[in-house]
């Protein structure tokens, strides 16, 4: 393991430097990551972005976005510049496995490898690890690590205040998760005073809804919500055939499980869709109840107590019977 001195030297001259972060990434992936970009590049870092998959279109807006490499659309290009990186930075993800394909290039890498990240059980592939599960964001974390630690407060601008604002705004719902504390909006006032427009980047994000996914919603709501009253359990299950129908795109399903959650009562939502290549879950909870726990057993995945995810290979049939069959095992917490 590296120290922080080490580091600081280690970045006192211009790098080679590959940020990476997990598959679908969510706003505070994309936000983390390019917030750092957006720092590194001011000290004459040769960085890019590289995403193992696509992301949501209203993300586009983010300054350096058109720098980001998709590993899917460009694995030739991602592997040369992993191979050649001095330094990876793995944000917001703290196991190989959710960067897919490119875990086995950044495995086999020789760069020195910092993990910024906040997630539970941190795999041990880093030289440098910068983790706090206490924090609501990654970008809170990419705040504090440029901040406390690297003490260039002065090179937050707007582009960086701009990215980190969003990575914070979507992954502590919009500032309203138990771990948005005082000290996180004394974070984001800073980045406000930095240049970063709040409202605007409300409506880039969340007034952004094509009339599809807007109708999509309607019809998970109205058509394929069901309600346990017995284990204070909503779901929402979505096959394949309706993402077609309704022409769903990355990003248009994010969010909608938090509408299962909002039910009053209700502790634990969950959004099942039949993808094409495997059955993903979504799984919110309220208070106490340990989603992660679901999904980590059952479900190949994990995550936050109140946030997680997982998939299966079975198929969506299967996979709503196993997670209805699960759900007597936690009974006492789900009715308490
Ligand atoms: P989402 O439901 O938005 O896909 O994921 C919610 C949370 O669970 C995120 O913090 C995400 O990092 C985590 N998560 C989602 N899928 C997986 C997975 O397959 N494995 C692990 N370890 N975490 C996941
Ligand atoms: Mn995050």
């Amino acid at each position: 393991m590296l120290d922080i001195t080490a580091l600081k030297a280690l970045l006192a001259q211009p790098k080679r430097i590959v940020i990476t972060t997990h598959h679908k990434p969510d706003g505070d992936a994309i936000g983390s990551s390019l917030g750092l970009y957006n720092y590194l590049i001011q000290h004459g870092h040769h960085a890019k972005v590289i995403t193992p998959t696509d992301y949501p279109q209203f993300f586009d807006w983010m300054p350096g976005n058109e720098q980001v490499i998709i590993y899917t659309e460009h694995i030739a290009q991602s592997n040369q510049l992993v191979a050649e990186a001095e330094l990876i930075f793995c944000l917001d993800f703290n196991a190989l496995s959710r960067i897919n394909e490119l875990g086995a290039e950044v495995e086999k890498s020789t760069a020195v490898k910092i993990m910024i990240d906040h997630h539970l059980e941190p795999q041990d592939f880093d030289d440098y690890r910068y983790w706090n599960i206490n924090a609501c964001a990654t970008a809170q974390l990419i705040y504090e690590f440029i901040v406390n630690e690297l003490h260039d407060k002065a090179l937050i601008n707007k582009d960086v205040a701009s990215c980190l604002y969003t990575g914070i705004m979507t992954d502590s719902g919009s500032f309203r998760f138990p771990n948005t504390t005082s000290a996180v909006h004394r974070i984001v006032a800073d980045l406000i005073d930095a240049g970063a427009v709040n409202w605007h980047i409300h409506e880039l994000v969340y007034n952004s809804a094509t009339e599809a996914r807007l109708r999509f919603l309607g019809h998970c709501l109205a058509d394929k919500l069901e309600v346990l009253p017995e284990y204070n359990t909503a779901l929402i299950t979505v096959t394949q055939a309706e993402l077609e129908r309704y022409h769903i795109i990355t990003g248009d399903t994010e969010g909608i499980v938090n509408y299962a959650l909002s039910i009053i009562g209700i502790k634990l939502a969950a959004f099942i869709v039949e993808r094409k290549d495997r059955v993903k879950l979504s799984l919110r909870s309220k208070g106490d109840f340990p989603a992660n726990d679901i999904c980590k057993k059952y479900f190949n995945g994990g995550g936050h107590r109140n946030a997680a995810g997982g998939h299966s290979d079975e198929s969506l049939e299967q996979v709503i019977a196993q997670f209805k069959s699960i759900l007597p095992n936690y009974k006492t917490l789900l009715i308490q």
